[in-house]
């Protein structure tokens, strides 16, 4: 299949304000032939999906309906977005137990339609979603990918293009770790062109980095005040790993994957970079990390560990 074409079909789980988004920007880039939206709040599924239908023929044609587990049976991703949003200043960890009770559910009704594509979650807190989704699901851990710090590696690439004048994409760089308040933003890796943040510095540039670091963290939480939650990012940040899944691009993304042996962390997710293709997570990469980012790493792995020990505590978790 050329480069350019339109993939089989990918099912949209949760048509709330991050699915049907991610629906759209699906549609707009025609990666998909067909997109089949599930809610358990039927008329809602319904009605977004007559929504996007109605711009479907001034853009590139997809078929899309309100559907069931029995139309995502055959997808090639299921993109998991129902899940409890958080308001205000609510972490997302604090909505752990009703995210995973919908997580689970849902993870286990595409099991049980015979679903044997990817699973990419969305819905937060995301490390512990991807978990609870890969233990309900029945498919390999490779086949069960978070979104990860895509986002907050995608904002912390804005923030450094507005402070420095630079175009986001001439700068790589990138945040690890959860997708949350305990997230590591990887300076000592970031480069500009081919300078690294030290050598801009040296020249007049200086980036006042802990600044930048609380900006990105604070990202999400300044648009939920503004707007009462965040769709474009994170819809553009899931188009981007179906992009790369469903044309085995091989690209590198910061994406939260099951650690199995990195750094000595085994039975969790978080995210490093990891090389994306069809089958999924193909490798996982440890970034080069100075002692205090290594350090924060380690750190944001003992939050999700000791989220991971609470929400198995809990009586009415999930299996
Ligand atoms: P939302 O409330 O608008 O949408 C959630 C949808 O899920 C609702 O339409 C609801 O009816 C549906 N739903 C609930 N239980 C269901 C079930 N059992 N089966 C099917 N559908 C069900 O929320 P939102 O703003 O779209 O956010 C969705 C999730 O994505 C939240 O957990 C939010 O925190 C998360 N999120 C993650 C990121 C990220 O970077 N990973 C960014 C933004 C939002």
């Amino acid at each position: 299949m050329s480069a350019g074409a339109s993939h089989g079909r990918v099912a949209i789980i949760g048509a709330g304000h991050v699915g049907s988004t991610a629906a759209y920007a699906l549609m707009l880039r025609a990666l998909f032939r067909e997109i089949v939206l599930i809610d358990s709040n039927a008329a809602l599924a319904r009605a977004e999906a007559a929504d996007l239908s109605d711009a479907n023929a001034l853009a590139r044609p997809a078929r899309i309906w309100a559907g069931t587990y029995a139309d995502a049976g055959s997808a090639q991703i299921a993109v998991l977005t129902a899940g409890a949003a958080t308001h205000g200043a609510q972490s997302r960890l604090e909505v752990v137990a009703q995210s995973a009770e919908v997580v689970g559910e849902c993870a286990r009704q595409l099991a049980a339609a015979g679903f044997e594509g990817i699973v990419l979650v969305a819905a937060n807190p995301v490390d512990l979603m991807a978990l609870v989704a890969f233990r309900n699901a029945g498919l390999p851990a490779a086949r069960v990918i978070g979104t990860g710090t895509l986002l907050d590696s995608s904002r912390l690439r804005q923030a450094l293009a507005a402070e420095l004048a630079i175009a986001p994409g001439s700068i790589e760089g990138m945040v690890v770790g959860e997708h949350g308040d305990s997230e590591v933003t990887v300076f000592s890796s970031v480069r500009i062109g081919a300078q690294t943040l030290g050598e801009l510095g040296a020249l007049g540039s200086p980036v006042d980095q802990s600044a930048i670091a609380q900006e990105v963290r604070s990202a999400g939480y300044e648009i939920i005040a503004g707007k009462g939650y965040t769709s474009f990012g994170i819809a553009t940040a899931i188009v981007r790993i179906c992009e790369a899944i469903v044309r085995d691009e091989r690209a590198i993304l910061p994406v939260s994957s099951m650690m199995t042996g990195q750094l000595s962390l085994a039975g969790l997710y978080l995210s490093l970079p990891c090389v994306l293709g069809a089958g999924g997570v193909e490798r996982v990469a440890v970034p080069p990390l100075d002692p205090s980012e290594l350090a924060g790493l380690m750190a944001s792995a003992t939050v999700i560990q000791a989220a991971i020990a609470a929400m198995d505590a809990e009586p009415a978790g999930p299996a």
